[in-house]
């Protein structure tokens, strides 16, 4: 159990103690989906490694790539299994600025994710809680740590802005 703590550097898995040290990643991660564009649902993600290291990101292009599996979170994985020459992540943290969708919660745990934290909670198709618990359901064959809720009003706020956008095509 020691071993399984020190690989995230971290001896504190409340939700307040991981907050509190990603709390900085998350805000890279909202600048990051701030910046998407006007196209694209503003939704950015990050993986950080065991030392600390990104080495992972992803943009929503869902719209730009013409890709149904264009989601930030997606494309992240991607980067990080080219880069680490490996698709298991159970020493790593995704971030994101919105709960993944059921898709993305399903790569997450084949994956083999170890932690997952988002901002604002997706209640329409969230895949960690939102519609359903991916990560609790008995088909997932390894179980994560989910943490949704930080950073969650401006991440809210930003997504709302984006919507009330597309309606007013402001
Ligand atoms: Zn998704």
């Amino acid at each position: 159990m020691k071993e399984q703590l020190e690989k995230y550097n971290c001896t504190d898995f409340s939700k307040k103690n991981i907050f509190f040290k990603y709390k900085n990643w998350m805000r890279v991660v909202m600048r990051r989906a701030e910046s998407v564009g006007e196209i694209e649902l503003p939704i950015a993600a990050l993986i950080i490694d065991q030392r600390g290291r990104c080495i992972g990101r992803g943009t929503n292009k869902r719209q730009i790539n013409k890709d149904p599996l264009g989601h930030a979170e997606l494309i992240a994985l991607r980067q990080a299994a080219f880069l680490r020459q490996d698709w298991r992540f159970n020493d790593c943290i995704m971030l994101v600025n919105l709960e993944p969708c059921q898709m993305c919660a399903g790569a997450l745990i084949q994956a083999r994710m170890g932690i997952v934290i988002f901002a604002a909670k997706d209640k329409k198709r969230g895949g960690f809680g939102g519609s359903i618990d991916l990560s609790k359901h008995k088909s997932a064959h390894h179980k994560m740590k989910v943490y949704g809720g930080l950073l969650e009003a401006e991440s809210q706020k930003l997504l709302k802005l984006w919507f009330k956008k597309l309606r007013t095509g402001k």
